[in-house]
């Protein structure tokens, strides 16, 4: 397929009490249209921040990014705000972990999907409305035709996220970036929701970013895969290669994590330790305080991004040598 999406040396510092942190350190990576591209690590790691930069949802205030997104050619990290405002909800979209914070509660599900579409496209409300019943349809809401007088309190967790999937659809997205769309879901719903995007890929031909700290959400819709740690991408490559032959440390720490189905929720092997905070980061490897097979080398130095074969890229010292550790700072 055609590229969508290219990012391009994507850095982003915050302002904090005690200076300036940097949240992601240069961050590459493209996605084709008809095409599930994950982002997986776990919070602290900066996947949230790779994607609300990107849209341009971050406060201007306090942090500053630099580098490229382009989409479609057009540079989204440099154009004004206005223009800006033109892709988002429309030919961008995004979906969130929780439904209620993007859904008004005080609006009928049906008339907040019409919204976007009476702000961003020529339609007579009378259209509006047919389309956003057609679209509760296509997210396998029942009964739309009813359901699109409901308040989201009158739904379930589950339909609250299909309504939402259906109000990011309702300008035909290009893009649509998922950040943790079934992680406030049970496993039965979060399996019905992630066939539903796949099965809108299908149809739409939209690309997809899916945001998740769960390796198996992402084993489930994506094509490839990049694994973040404290703002860094650690690991990419093709889905199918990263869960059979996971070089990383932290990817292998992020497979023993997969909750199993059918079994008890909380994943059974997590990985020791937390993620550094942004303003404590250790010297050298970043994951060295956590990680089993770290060496004296990974104490000093900082591992750098390193190519193997077919695409794959892994940032490590059993794979790069010190020679080739990060000289910058
Ligand atoms: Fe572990 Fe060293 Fe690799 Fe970092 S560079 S992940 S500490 S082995
Ligand atoms: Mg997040």
């Amino acid at each position: 397929g055609k590229e969508l999406l290219n990012v391009e040396d994507l850095t982003v510092r915050f302002r904090t009490y005690n200076g300036e942190v940097t949240a992601i350190d240069n961050l590459a990576l493209s996605l084709n249209e008809n095409e599930t591209l994950g982002i997986v690590g776990e919070s602290g790691s900066g996947k949230s921040v790779t994607s609300l930069s990107i849209m341009g949802l971050l406060d201007e205030a306090t942090s500053t990014i630099s580098g490229k997104a382009l989409f479609k050619g057009n540079d989204l990290l440099s154009m004004p705000e206005k223009e800006k405002q033109k892709y988002r909800g429309n030919q961008l979209a995004m979906i969130f972990q929780e439904p209620m914070t993007s859904l008004n509660p005080l609006h009928r599900c049906g008339k907040q999907i019409m919204e976007s579409m009476l702000i961003h496209q020529k339609i007579s409300k009378e259209d509006a409305k047919k389309k956003a019943i057609e679209l509760l349809e296509l997210v396998g809401i029942p009964a739309a035709e009813q359901r699109f007088n409901e308040y989201p309190h009158q739904m379930s967790g589950g339909m609250r996220q299909r309504v939402m999937i259906a109000m990011a659809l309702a300008c035909d997205p290009q893009l649509l970036i998922a950040d943790e769309p079934t992680t406030a879901l049970d496993v039965t719903i979060q399996a019905q929701i992630l066939e539903l995007l796949k099965d809108l890929r299908k149809k739409l031909g939209m690309g997809i970013i899916m945001i998740t700290h769960d390796l198996g959400v992402v084993s489930e819709v994506c094509d490839r895969v990049i694994v973040m740690y404290t703002g860094k991408v650690v690991e990419q490559g093709a889905i199918r290669e990263i869960l059979d032959t996971p070089k990383h440390p932290y990817t292998e720490g992020l497979i023993a994590a997969i909750p199993k189905m059918q079994e008890q929720k909380e994943p059974l092997n997590s990985i020791d330790g937390i993620v550094p905070r942004l303003d404590d980061m250790p010297k050298g490897c970043s994951f060295h305080p956590r990680c089993p097979y770290a060496m004296d080398v990974c104490k000093e130095k900082r591992p750098a991004l390193s190519d193997l074969e077919n695409g794959r890229k892994v940032r490590c010292f059993k794979y790069s040598d010190a020679a080739e550790a990060e000289v910058k700072e």
